[in-house]
């Protein structure tokens, strides 16, 4: 059916075809889905999909809508999933595994990376969005320990992409998702790590602005290791009431030194439980169940390179007036902040937060409810920049003017112009190619 493509082929006759039509709880209706078993697959693929005048859809872990579409080809990856570690703590990673299979391969060695906090996120998606982990304040993005990707590009061509071999190409690559090719390989740098100290503190649900402010004096001064994240979840009724905790993972299995670093949470006021433990890291990360399709989501997020009085005092002001809302706070200063604001896709390296906010509506919400909600946001957004791609579950074309600072979607542009002119790559948080006159 493609002309030199050895992997394998479904389509809508075969009766594997409506789990591998569906992505993150969304079925597709694509004619085909390709899983290539090697990069030479891949270009075929592409080939198929140019001349046939498919839609495409690059699929590594699955985790969002775009990785399927209505009519086109999905170019599913999971064929392509081998971690091999080299010497020096170098790992090369085929771009459809997931990390939970690196930090399981990895954990033999004493080595992990730090990519997200969910076992079966790809290694693809979760890479070229950025990667925020349970280590950013150690070791930074996910695309701060990449040193290499093999793309196969939208003419079918084969590069590598690195600090000295397509390096526009690799610094776009680094936050830009999956507007410039298909990435195949990627080799990182790894980190020596033994295991982590992890778990949770719980706080009494009330006096929100104060207990916001208690966590972020305390983290503020706490050692790099000791990565946290606050977290306020709803009441999803009687069975489950509000609870609000600061999650953490301490970047190493020095429990005393974990302990010490700890003390000042534990000891905030509010504190009404604990959950510590030491464990691998492969263990840390979790498998949260697939979002009910039936409830409508409206998320913001933005970077904060303050988390001001001024801050916290509109955020929960916000935060009160959605009534039920997911409220999570990143804690991200650290090496994050030491790699310069030009040196890839993601610019806001001053922040010391990233916010995130998900409003849970029923079915029957008014047509104005995004915008409502999107006004009650609008203090916070004054205050922060930017947005996290992959901590939106908007698939809205203009999300892309909204990650990047004009500077970064300018230049972001004109490698799209470059590598993909005709847009081949666009079920993504879309870049669309650079147009004279244009930011
Ligand atoms: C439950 C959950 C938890 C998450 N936790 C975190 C977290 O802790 N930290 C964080 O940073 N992010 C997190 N994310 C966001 C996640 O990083 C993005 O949604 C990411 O795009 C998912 O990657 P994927 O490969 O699983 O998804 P896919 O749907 O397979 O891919 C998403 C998009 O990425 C592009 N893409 C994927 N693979 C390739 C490839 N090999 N070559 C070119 N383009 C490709 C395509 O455009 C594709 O449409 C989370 C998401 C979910 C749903």
């Amino acid at each position: 059916m493609i002309e030199g493509f050895v992997g394998e082929i479904i389509t809508a006759t075969s009766h594997e075809y409506v789990p591998a039509a569906t992505s993150y709880g969304v079925l597709g209706s694509p004619v085909l889905i390709a899983r290539p078993s090697s990069t030479e697959d891949v270009s075929a693929a592409l080939a198929y999909a140019r001349a046939q005048r498919l839609e495409v859809s690059v699929r590594s872990g699955g985790h969002t809508p775009f990785s399927t579409n209505e009519g086109g080809i999905v170019i599913d990856l999971s064929g392509v999933r081998g971690v091999e570690v080299l010497d020096g703590g170098l790992v090369r990673i085929g771009s459809g595994a997931v990390w939970g299979d690196v930090a399981q391969a990895l954990q033999p060695h004493g080595l992990a990376l730090s990519s997200g906090d969910t076992f079966s996120v790809g290694v693809g998606g979760l890479t070229l969005g950025g990667g925020i982990g349970w280590m950013v304040r150690q070791y930074g993005l996910t695309v701060d320990s990449m040193l290499e990707a093999e793309v196969v590009l939208a003419s079918g061509a084969i590069v590598t992409a690195s600090a000295t071999s397509e390096p526009e190409l690799f610094w776009a690559l680094r936050g830009g998702g999956g507007n410039f090719g298909v990435v195949t390989r990627f080799t990182f740098q790894a980190h020596p790590l033994q295991g982590v100290v992890t778990g949770s503190i719980d706080f009494e649900p009330n006096a929100l602005e104060q207990t916001l402010r208690n966590w972020r004096d305390v983290v503020r001064d706490a050692p790099q290791e000791l990565n946290t994240t606050f977290l306020a979840m709803p009441s999803f009724g009687l069975d489950d009431p509000a609870r609000w905790q600061v999650l953490f993972c301490y970047g190493s299995d020095d429990i005393s030194a974990a302990m010490t670093a700890l003390k000042p949470l534990l000891d905030l006021p509010g504190v009404t439980g604990q959950d510590v433990g030491s464990k691998a890291y492969v263990d840390v990360l979790v498998e949260p169940e697939v979002p009910d399709r039936a409830l409508t989501i409206i998320d913001n997020n933005g970077f904060a390179d303050n988390f001001s009085d001024e801050l916290i005092e509109s955020l929960v002001d916000a935060h009160t007036k959605f009534g039920s809302a997911i409220l999570m706070i990143r804690h991200i200063q650290g090496a994050f902040n030491r790699v310069p604001a030009d040196a890839t896709a993601i610019a806001y390296r001053d922040a010391e937060i990233l916010i995130i906010s998900a409003v849970f509506l029923t079915p029957d919400i008014p047509d104005d409810a995004s915008s409502k909600v999107n006004a009650l946001w609008e203090p916070v957004a004054a205050q922060t920049a930017g947005m996290y791609g992959g901590f939106t579950n908007s698939t809205d074309p203009s999300i892309a003017e909204l990650m990047y600072p004009p500077s970064t979607l300018a230049r972001l542009r004109r490698a799209k112009s470059h590598y993909d002119p005709d847009n081949l790559f666009r079920r993504n948080h879309n870049l669309a190619p650079h147009v004279e006159g244009r930011p």
